[in-house]
């Protein structure tokens, strides 16, 4: 049974295995497709912008573009430089000449005075005087270099009024650099060169929020050198080549998220420049500082164009849909780059569970461009049903098992009591045979005797008479009780009652059982009081007291007195046989009124006897409705008293 539920178990812990793997086999696919789908439709669309004429293709990504979600843009690349939509989605512009720094003549005159002569003051009003100039940049050109003379000539505070002039034309170019980017950093360094870091680092949080804000139209040098200045005034020590996180917040978030979208397109501009002709679709992930970026691309006629994602933005867009698909499931899933960090979940699984079912495609198997991996996401609940099943099985197996236990001991029981049975039978009859030949043989020697006329004296025939006939009546006596034995096993003893007078009973019992026993010396000391009438059968209760007579003197071989009374007790009438021989051991209490039981005592010591003669006395008493009780001391003696209802008067 052990081994049928064992195997059982087993096959039930595969199919469940199964079961897993069959669900993830299908998510796996599902998910897939879907993901197969959403590239497959990227394509096409992509497609279509790069088949449109130029124009028409711009118009149509800015119709595109708000559909696309943050982290992701669309980017053409032409001979002429790149396209973005969202036009702000990058923080610098990869394809932007490198700024060139260009003296306006009408400045000459003041920078050979602030360099050549060192003499500021003057420098100071040279310039002055073209800071009202009519074209914005000579006036912005002309505010920078005030500033810078006035801050040279300890004039701190005139020289950051004239940054916040500076400042305020904000957009425009200065040597191709923005007047506000200018004045922002220029009051950085004043701020920082006066050891005013707190200042500093407001003026720092400003150029960054700035810079962030994507105002102005930078290069890539621009924007790392101007945002690694304020990045370090702010104490934040990060290599240009990190992704520097200005503070925690949705704000700097997005800004990572721009960071990387710039970064990205900056690497695809350089590496689209260098070669002309790209393959379509020659690559799909880009690893930016280790993230990688999903780029999907369609190139016709001389222009690229692109569709670069972040996993941010796969993350809200492709795979946030299907949660419901996983969830009803019960599946997590997780995208990553072969070789770099995860897609998703962003987080690493719970080490609980790692031990969960999973099932891994490899990009090369899904023809996704990252490496799926689906995992049940509670294997518990997967195997609960499951477990329920095994735990019915191993109650039925219990119970089995207790079956089989419970039949053992039942059939080994039954076979043990018919065991003890057959030997009761058989020492049964041994007994009785024992019994008849004792009084057989005696009598044969008598009559033998007899016959032969040896017997000389009448006294002595006399005597040999009286063995003869005491013999007889112990043979009838025996005969009569197996008889009426039988009778009483069968059910088919008839019972005739009538009033007896208990003591009277007692008395010619007695009488006749002291003539018996008188020769072996026995003396039986008879206490009777009237005790009045019983209703009884009299041969049958005669039988019964003969039968506690004939143990009390058996089993007495030394102390030959026997007690015998009769009473009222209780409103009950008490006949009681008491002997002072060998008692009865208080384990054999419980069996000594069964039927072919005898004692150990009896059987060792050789006494005679047939096992009957209590059982006899037990059928008699519950026949008379009474009961029968004793009391026993091994080596002191045992007193049996037959208690009856006294007859109605
Ligand atoms: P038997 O006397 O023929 O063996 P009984 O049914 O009369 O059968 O008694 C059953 C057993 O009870 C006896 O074998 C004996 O061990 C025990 N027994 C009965 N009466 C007495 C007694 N008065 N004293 C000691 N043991 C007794």
């Amino acid at each position: 049974l052990v081994w049928l539920a064992s195997q059982l178990v087993q096959q039930d812990r595969a199919l469940e295995r199964e079961r897993g793997h069959e669900t993830l086999t299908r998510v796996a696919s599902a998910v897939t497709t879907a993901l197969q789908h959403r590239i497959a439709a990227a394509k096409s669309s992509l497609n279509q912008l790069a088949s449109l004429p130029a124009s028409e293709r711009r118009a149509a990504m800015a119709r595109m573009a708000p559909t696309l979600g943050p982290g992701a843009a669309l980017v053409e690349f032409t001979s002429g430089g790149i396209t973005v939509a969202p036009t702000r989605a990058l923080l610098y512009d990869p394809a932007a000449p490198i700024e060139q720094v260009e003296t306006p003549p009408a400045l000459a005159r003041g920078e050979w005075l602030e360099f050549r002569e060192r003499d500021l003051r003057r420098a100071a009003s040279a310039y002055r005087a073209h800071t009202s100039a009519p074209d914005p940049a000579v006036r912005g050109a002309a505010l920078l270099r005030l500033a810078r003379v006035l801050w040279k000539d300890g004039r701190a505070d005139e020289a950051l009024q004239t940054y916040d002039l500076l400042g305020a034309l904000d957009t425009v170019s200065i040597h191709g650099l923005p007047a506000g980017l200018l004045a922002a950093h220029a009051r950085l360094g004043v701020r920082r060169d006066q050891g005013r870091r707190d200042e500093a680092r407001i003026e720092a949080d400003s150029l960054v929020a700035r810079l962030a804000s994507r105002r102005w139209r930078l290069s890539r040098g621009s924007f790392e050198f101007y945002h690694e200045e304020a990045l370090r005034a702010r104490g934040a020590v990060t290599s240009p080549d990190k992704v520097a996180r200005p503070a925690a917040s949705a704000l700097a978030a997005s800004f990572a998220e721009a960071l990387l979208l710039s970064r990205a397109v900056d690497s695809l501009w350089r590496a689209w420049s260098d070669v002309v002709a790209t393959p379509v679709d020659a690559r799909y992930l880009l690893t930016m500082d280790s993230v990688p970026v999903l780029v999907l691309r369609s190139a016709r006629a001389g222009a690229t164009v692109m569709l670069i994602s972040t996993p941010a933005h796969l993350r809200a867009a492709w795979i946030e849909p299907l949660q419901p698909i996983l969830a009803g499931e019960g599946v997590t899933l997780s995208l990553s780059d072969a070789a770099g960090p995860p897609i998703f979940p962003p987080e690493p699984a719970p080490a609980a569970t790692l031990d969960a079912p999973r099932l891994t495609h490899a990009a090369a198997v899904s023809r996704l461009p990252w490496t799926l991996g689906v995992a049940i996401t509670d294997p518990r609940a997967l195997s609960r049903d499951f477990a329920a099943r095994r735990r019915v099985l191993l109650f039925s197996l219990v119970v089995a098992i207790l079956l089989v236990l419970v039949g053992t001991y039942s059939v080994t029981r039954a076979v043990n009591r018919e065991l003890a049975v057959a030997r009761l039978q058989s020492d049964f009859v041994a007994a009785v045979s024992h019994e008849f030949r004792t009084p057989l043989t005696s009598m044969r020697q008598v009559a033998e005797l007899l016959d032969a006329g040896r017997v000389s004296s009448d006294e002595r025939r006399t005597q040999y008479h009286a063995v003869l006939r005491r013999e007889g009546d112990r043979l009838h006596r025996l005969v009569e009780n197996l008889l009426d034995f039988g009778r009483m096993e069968a059910g088919a003893r008839e019972f005739r009652f009538e009033p007896v007078d208990a003591a009277a009973l007692v008395t010619e019992v007695v009488e006749e059982f002291r003539n018996g026993v008188a020769t072996s010396g026995y003396e039986v000391v008879l206490s009777a009081a009237d005790a009045g009438p019983v209703h009884a059968d009299r041969e049958a209760l005669t039988r019964a007291l003969w039968n506690l007579l004939d143990n009390a003197v058996k089993y007495s071989p030394e102390h030959k007195t026997i007690d015998v009374s009769v009473a009222r007790d209780n409103g009950r009438v008490v006949m009681s046989v008491s002997d002072h021989g060998l008692g009865i051991p208080p384990e054999e209490h419980g069996a000594i009124f069964q039927e072919f039981v005898r004692g150990q005592a009896a059987r060792v010591s050789g006494v005679r006897g047939t096992g009957i003669g209590l059982a006899m006395v037990r059928h008699i008493v519950q026949a008379h409705g009474g009961e029968i009780r004793f009391t026993s001391i091994v080596g002191a003696g045992s007193t049996f008293s037959i208690r009856l209802a006294p007859a109605p008067a």
